[in-house]
């Protein structure tokens, strides 16, 4: 298991989530406190409203709740609590599949719009593998802006792991050749690719990204092994919509939701997730080397609930 010592403290996410008031349980427990009736329902549903889970999750779980308290009216606080809980962990556990590393080397393409996130969610996972003993080498085809190549390098030579460049305005799909090369020859674990900020509305540049997977499949044709978009959670409907045009281009395996320490509330990664049925992989929680966390959906939600 790679992340396994990130595992171990949440710590980071507690803060993020903190920041934004995001945690719930205490308001619910407060809600629940007395004698529950329509208006207590009432505000149910705008609590997690408010926890941006989305208006249409926070009727269905109210009315989940109206119907538990319909069958047993003397259901305890705690146990209708639980429920929402429980609820919620199993609609984000639905998506998740493991991260299991199965070839050597694992080809990571990192895509979205620009300011996402990508290039310093790719610092971050980089430096992650790094501390965990594998040989990482960083592939930057984000040629479009020459200050994006630069600030890849600057992690690069942080980090101390291996780069590949092109020419500025070079072909990115060429770059993309030339590090999965040498991530082979080099005896790379885990390749890294960096791409250019692309709006999703701009179809050559959706097309693009084939093109780009195509230029890995050419040394690996297994590669890429993830295709990670990456999401603003303080964009909301916006990141959705986002995600549903990427992946119509090109299948993403997985979500890398940034900013959470941001003004979004953290109801919003369980309603990104809900609506995309696509596992979120990672969650940013700030702009430190160490602020990227694997997104744990039962230590996501214990952290919302306490
Ligand atoms: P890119 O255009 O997608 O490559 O985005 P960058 O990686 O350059 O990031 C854009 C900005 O967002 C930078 O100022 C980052 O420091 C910031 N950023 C990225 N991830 C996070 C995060 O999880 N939290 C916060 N607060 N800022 C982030
Ligand atoms: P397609 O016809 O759209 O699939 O594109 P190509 O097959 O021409 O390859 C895509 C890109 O990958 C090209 O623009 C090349 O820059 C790069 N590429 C493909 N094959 C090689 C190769 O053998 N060496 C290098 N250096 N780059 C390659
Ligand atoms: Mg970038």
């Amino acid at each position: 298991m790679v992340f396994k010592f990130l595992k171990t403290s949440y710590s980071n996410v507690k803060n993020a989530l903190t920041k934004s008031g995001s945690l719930i349980g205490s308001k619910l427990r407060s809600l629940f406190h007395g004698p529950v009736d329509e208006s207590t329902l009432d505000k149910l549903e705008e609590i997690l409203y408010e926890a941006d889970l989305g208006a249409e999750y926070a009727r269905e779980l109210t009315e989940q709740i109206r119907g538990k308290l319909k069958k047993d009216p003397s259901i305890k606080s705690e146990a209708l609590i639980d429920e929402i809980r429980q609820e919620i962990l199993q609609n984000l556990k639905k998506h998740q599949h493991s991260n299991e590393i199965t070839e050597s080397p694992h080809v990571i393409l990192v895509i979205g719009v620009n300011g996402n996130g990508k290039t310093t969610s790719i610092a971050k996972l980089a430096h992650h593998y790094h501390q965990d003993g594998k040989k990482v080498i960083l592939g930057a085809a984000d040629t479009f802006r020459a200050a994006a190549t630069e600030q890849l390098e600057t992690w690069a030579h942080r980090l101390k792991v291996d780069i590949v460049k092109g020419h500025p305005k070079s072909d990115p799909a060429s770059v993309v050749f030339d590090t999965v090369s040498a991530g082979v020859s080099r005896k790379a674990d885990i390749i890294l690719i960096d791409t250019a900020g692309r709006l999703h509305t701009k179809i050559p540049l959706m097309q693009e990204l084939e093109k780009i997977k195509r230029s890995c499949k050419k040394t690996i044709p297994s590669a890429p092994h993830e295709t990670l978009l990456v999401l603003d959670a303080t964009t909301g409907q916006n990141a959705v919509d986002q995600a549903h045009t990427f992946n119509k281009f090109t299948p993403i395996t997985g979500l890398i939701l940034t900013k959470l320490d941001g003004t979004a509330k953290g109801g919003s990664a369980i309603a990104i997730q809900r609506k995309l049925g696509i596992p979120i992989k990672y969650i940013g929680v700030g702009e430190g080397i160490e602020d990227l966390q694997p997104f744990d959906p039962e230590s996501f939600v214990n952290t919302l609930f306490e």
